[in-house]
């Protein structure tokens, strides 16, 4: 299957890559041509613009950081079309993305008119999962079309639900990433309150892990430099799930909560501090470095 990737990131590189060794034929841009490098040295094919890999493409993916971003590579921004207007019809786009779900409805309503099926797939599981190709994606739009587009996700995922019709992907998502900020939080107060007693981190995380207190975090994504090797705190906060891109979403969360009345405090209150941690100059850090707000000067 021909297949054009558009953006690769932390999350999309990976995941085109897996496209690319399933046997897929890939053609793959980013705006960030040092993107473009790395990944072109791993052997996917890069094209000189996100135009030029819809060409003669039977599915579309995109990977970007936020609404913006789709809003502007499907709509058009400045000088530059939108990729709409560029996908034949009968193609099947499918958006990764963590974005709004109006924004999800709003590309999906505006490419069927135009011939074209969209569904939403934002992803959970991290670069690890992006990786391994064990990502669970939860899908919004048509069941016919996920069905169309199940064969491509299974190549970058291991599990796949169905959350409802179009941008309901994007509610499951972020449901699941306002609980996943505070259990970081959670998980990082607990971890900095053990060493601010003396405990080894290491020994009290495997405690946690196996007693009522476990959580994907201390499975997973230990924010305490050291105790996970492959976790992003032992590589100095670098690459996995930027600050940032965890404030989006807990912003997608509250907002949507003020839109259907729902009463989420932690959310609010997650937010906040990863708001706090982003402006002492952390944004680009990997999410769990939030546990450098909550260590004691002896840490
Ligand atoms: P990232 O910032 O590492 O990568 C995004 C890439 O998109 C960048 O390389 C950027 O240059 C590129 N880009 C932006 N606009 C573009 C355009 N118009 N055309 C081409 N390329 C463009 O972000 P990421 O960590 O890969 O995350 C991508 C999405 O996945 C986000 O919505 C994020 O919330 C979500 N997500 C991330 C993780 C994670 O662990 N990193 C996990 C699950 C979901």
């Amino acid at each position: 299957m021909k297949i054009a990737f558009i953006g690769l990131g932390n999350m999309g590189g990976p995941m085109a890559l897996n496209l690319h060794k399933a046997g897929h034929t890939l053609s793959a841009f980013d705006l960030s041509a040092d993107a473009c490098r790395k990944f072109a040295a791993e052997g996917l094919p890069i094209a000189n613009s996100a135009a030029a890999t819809v060409d003669g493409a039977e599915v579309v993916i995109s990977m970007l950081p936020a609404s913006a971003h789709v809003d502007g590579l499907y709509f058009g921004s400045g000088e530059q079309a939108g990729l709409l207007e560029k996908i034949p019809a009968g193609t099947l786009v499918i958006d990764s993305s963590t974005i709004a779900a109006a924004t999800s409805r709003k590309v999906a309503e505006a490419a069927a008119k135009r011939g074209i099926a969209v569904i939403d797939a934002p992803v959970s599981g991290g670069t690890g999962g992006a990786i391994a190709g064990t990502l669970t994606f939860m899908v919004g739009g048509e069941e016919a079309d996920l069905e169309r587009a199940r064969p491509v996700l299974e190549k970058m995922g291991a599990n796949i639900f169905h959350a409802g019709a179009a941008g309901a992907g994007q509610t499951a998502k972020i449901c699941n990433n306002m609980l996943l900020g505070i259990l970081m939080i959670g998980t990082s107060e607990a971890l900095a309150l053990g060493v601010a007693n003396g405990l080894d981190p290491k020994v009290l995380s495997e405690i946690m892990r196996r007693s009522s207190g476990g959580n994907w975090a201390l499975e997973k994504y230990n924010p305490m430099p050291g105790v996970m090797e492959t976790s992003p705190a032992s590589k100095n906060y670098a690459g996995g799930f930027g600050t940032d891109l965890m404030l989006k979403d807990l912003g997608l969360s509250q907002e949507n909560a003020a839109a259907v009345r729902a009463s989420t405090p932690l959310g609010g209150l997650a937010r906040s501090l990863y708001a706090a941690h982003s402006l002492a100059g952390h944004g680009a850090q990997d999410f769990s470095s939030v546990i450098k707000l909550l260590q004691t000067k002896a840490n």
